[in-house]
């Protein structure tokens, strides 16, 4: 095995307290030629722990491509202590076709750990598993929300595990869900081979949102923290909740939805969410919050059939805790510019 003052990545040698810029070959392409991954490569000058931080593992999904970029583009940037592994694009086939998906539609985040001699799916998850996953102790995989949504930024992982909700706590979104993932995904995997992995969700797809960039810079810095590889302690909101329950608030009626919530609102019971309208302004129904909780997910579609996801709202114990924590949000200055932010792409309304 490598000793700390050289270590040998992805075919080369990389000396403590440098960095490297590397390409992993994950696949060939129609044309025979090799598809590789671009990886940074950061190492810290002291022994440490091996960090991985992952974006656009959903083609489409950037905000976390854009929040690895912010933070590399400093050629300085890195920890003191342990190896960071930084890749800004996973899924480089999707996202060379703006996709979430795989030329052959399969989600790449289904298919970990993956299988050296299955599909090119598992072909390309087993390539990632054991040149990346295996010779890492923490991970941490960004996304955002699907096609025609948006979320506020949230951490989730696998309350059961104490690593995971150390990172996902230390990471410090606000807001953190407890979901330990799909059979197949990357983070489920991955902690299940001994890499504590969470997912943090932030924005829309196609986008490199300000705000949400910085919450998600802010979060990798904190964790690398909280490992010790910065010096300091990770700057986390006051009002940071977990959440153990989140439900869709679904439309009933189809028509156009005027909105009376935004990202990151928080709600009390029979509290109007949303209206639904026929073209010509005639009132269809109305949805209610069905528990106290806070938006974490909402569509940007604003024209709706009944069944679809509207509202997304994690569940918050009482109406006491919803108040705290509109009140403390409002004092971290990511979470505020992000309620704007994320709230100027929605029409809001005062219920009528
Ligand atoms: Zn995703």
């Amino acid at each position: 095995m490598n000793d700390w003052k050289t270590q040998s990545w992805f075919g080369r040698d990389v000396a403590a307290g440098t960095y490297l810029n590397a390409e992993l070959e994950i696949t060939e392409s129609y044309s025979g030629r090799n598809i590789t991954i671009p990886i940074r490569v950061l190492r810290g000058d002291a022994p440490g722990p091996t960090l991985m931080v992952t974006g656009a593992l959903h083609g489409d999904e950037l905000n976390g491509t854009g929040a690895i970029r912010s933070l590399i583009s400093d050629p300085d940037w890195g920890p003191d202590r342990g190896n960071v592994i930084m890749i800004p694009v996973l899924n480089v086939l999707g996202f060379e076709r703006h996709s979430r998906y795989l030329p052959d539609r399969r989600d790449l985040n289904r298919c970990f750990p993956g299988h050296a001699a299955g599909s090119m799916a598992t072909r390309m998850a087993r390539v990632i598993f054991d040149a990346v996953v295996s010779r890492c102790d923490y991970g941490i995989d960004l996304h955002t929300a699907a096609v025609r949504r948006t979320n506020y930024p949230n951490a989730r992982a696998d309350f059961d595990n104490p690593q995971c909700l150390r990172l996902a706590t230390a990471f410090g979104a606000g807001v953190i869900l407890d979901n330990r993932g799909p059979k197949g995904s990357f983070r489920r995997e991955a902690t299940a081979a001994g890499c504590p992995t969470i997912v943090v969700e932030g924005g829309e797809v196609w986008k490199v949102e300000p705000s949400v960039l910085e919450c998600m810079a802010r979060g990798i810095v904190n964790v690398l923290k909280e490992l010790d590889m910065l010096d300091g302690e990770p700057e986390v909101p006051d009002n940071q909740v977990k959440l153990k329950t989140t439900k869709w608030v679904r439309a009933e009626r189809g028509g156009f939805m005027d909105m009376h919530v935004s990202p990151g609102s928080t709600v009390v019971t029979g509290q109007p969410l949303a209206t639904n309208s026929s073209l010509l302004q005639e009132d269809q129904n109305r949805l209610i919050a069905p528990f106290d909780g806070i938006v974490i997910g909402m569509t940007t579609l604003p024209a709706v059939q009944p069944g679809e996801p509207v509202i997304h709202l994690g569940r918050l114990s009482s109406p006491k805790t919803a108040r705290r924590v509109r009140r403390q949000s409002q004092a971290d200055e990511i979470q505020r510019t992000t309620q704007q932010h994320l709230s100027t792409n929605i029409q809001v309304t005062p219920p009528g």
